[in-house]
């Protein structure tokens, strides 16, 4: 178990990352096996022995426990392996290889989140080397499945071996801690929570017959009534506490008057006038300050020829922090209108609320970092793995910090060509996530 030999030193970061990058995980179909055996070996080395837990035995994920004194809750730390695809991407260097080149890691998963996973595991095999018991747990995690369903990963780890997490409250993963330069200060976003799931279905009916006979203002046309008022107009202004806490925190860092329009975006009767007036700046702020619901599918007539006499519109829905479906269903009636039947297809419950517990802790060890650094709370508009996790009372922060160059955009490179991270900022993630284990057992 966990007696690894005084000649034990952990591995350097931005090799393991390199190693990681080179497996092919593309998801679908993922084939995060050999990936995952990798890290298997890896954590061998240190003497630590960890298992393997599948719905499929292509698509495995892995558990490693650091055992410790009972003192403290047990601290999870988790990743997924898999990455999204490259194809008909222009990459620049192949997106396989794990190439050093001007000063960054290139590859597919350098960011999104191979290079999340090497700071984690470098993080938590530096702690191993210390060949001391941690007051807690410390439980390291990797998984497949991420980048599609969650089948083969954390919904399956959650929905049957719940018992691997029994007692842990935090949890360290994506997506968060990266510098972000607003207004001439850096601020560091740290995850606390995110956006919900709320697949909608919009049906609206008419009269139909034969395409020679045209109806007026039939089906087809109260759907494009509807679209139109789907993109004219936002759901209401909702403001969540995990999202209050992010903005409050970056308009405390803020000189005026970009401290003014921060806590401004608080106020409804304001929030809308001001995203307009800051156009594309305010663009990733708007979905966190509403419900959204982006139309994505359509279906009308199946022949040429026929006047549909129902039209249905599925939308990609997504819910605040803490809101339930019933309130999206609010918000939507009066942009709708009348006439219009919606219905909620899916609903996937995310964290309720953010436990900032170790907020704290976390935004002082980036402080330590980078005197100049401004830790804030952060909300996500999409989703991740933390959802599921969620469901057993784990609260997530996104905590894979990096300290970035104003120049470097972080988020254009997220999914597309030419994905890379700075080897300094992997470096200074990796020491990051080590003080918070040690912070944690302190
Ligand atoms: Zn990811």
């Amino acid at each position: 178990m966990h007696a690894p030999s005084q000649a034990y030193t952990p591995p350097d970061p931005v090799e393991l990352l390199q190693q990681l990058i080179r497996f092919d995980t593309t998801n679908p179909p993922g084939n995060e096996a050999e990936c995952i055996q990798f890290i298997h070996q890896t954590l061998a080395q240190a003497g630590i022995e960890a298992q393997l837990y599948c719905l499929a035995a292509s698509r495995p994920n892995l558990v490693a426990r650091l055992p410790g004194e009972g003192k403290a809750p047990p601290l999870l730390l988790y990743g997924h392996v898999d990455v999204v695809t490259t194809a008909g991407q222009p990459w620049s260097v192949p997106p396989f290889e794990g190439r050093i080149q001007d000063g960054f890691i290139w590859g597919r998963g350098a960011l999104d989140m191979k290079g999340g996973v090497a700071m984690l595991l470098s993080g938590f095999l530096r702690l191993v080397s210390m060949g001391q018991r941690p007051p807690g747990d410390v439980i390291f995690c990797a998984v497949a499945d991420e980048e599609n369903s969650a089948a083969f990963g954390a919904r399956y780890l959650v929905e049957n071996q719940a018992h691997l997490f029994s007692g842990v409250k935090y949890a360290l993963s994506e997506f968060g801690g990266f510098s972000l330069e607003i207004g001439g200060k850096r601020f560091y976003p740290i995850m606390v929570g995110e956006k919900q799931l709320c697949k909608l279905k919009f049906t609206v009916r008419g009269p139909g017959g034969h395409g020679s006979m045209p109806v007026r203002g039939g089906a087809m046309r109260r759907m494009g009534e509807l679209l139109r008022q789907m993109d004219r107009r936002r759901l209401p202004v909702r403001v969540t506490p995990p999202v209050r806490a992010m903005f409050e925190g970056m308009a405390a860092g803020l000189p005026a008057p970009m401290s003014w329009v921060f806590s401004s975006l608080l106020r409804p009767a304001l929030t809308d006038r001001l995203l307009d007036m800051l156009g594309e700046d305010a663009r990733p702020f708007d979905p966190l300050l509403h419900n959204t619901a982006c139309p994505t599918r359509l279906q009308a007539s199946e022949k040429d020829n026929v006047i549909p006499s129902q039209v249905t519109l599925v939308a990609d829905g997504r819910l605040l922090p803490g809101l339930k479906p019933e309130d999206m269903l609010a918000d939507l009636r009066p942009v709708i209108g009348p006439g219009v039947e919606v219905e909620v297809l899916g609903y996937e419950p995310g964290p309720p609320q953010a436990d900032m517990g170790l907020f704290h802790s976390l935004a002082a060890i980036l402080k330590q970092a980078d005197p100049q650094g401004l830790p804030s709370p952060y909300v996500m508009s999409g989703v991740s793995d933390a959802r599921f996790f969620a469901r057993l009372g784990i609260q997530t922060y996104g905590f894979t910090p990096m300290k970035l160059p104003a120049s470097f955009k972080f988020a254009p490179l997220i999914h597309a060509a030419d994905e890379r991270i700075p080897v300094e900022a992997l470096e200074f993630g990796s020491q990051a996530v080590y003080q918070a284990l040690m912070a944690n057992h302190a």
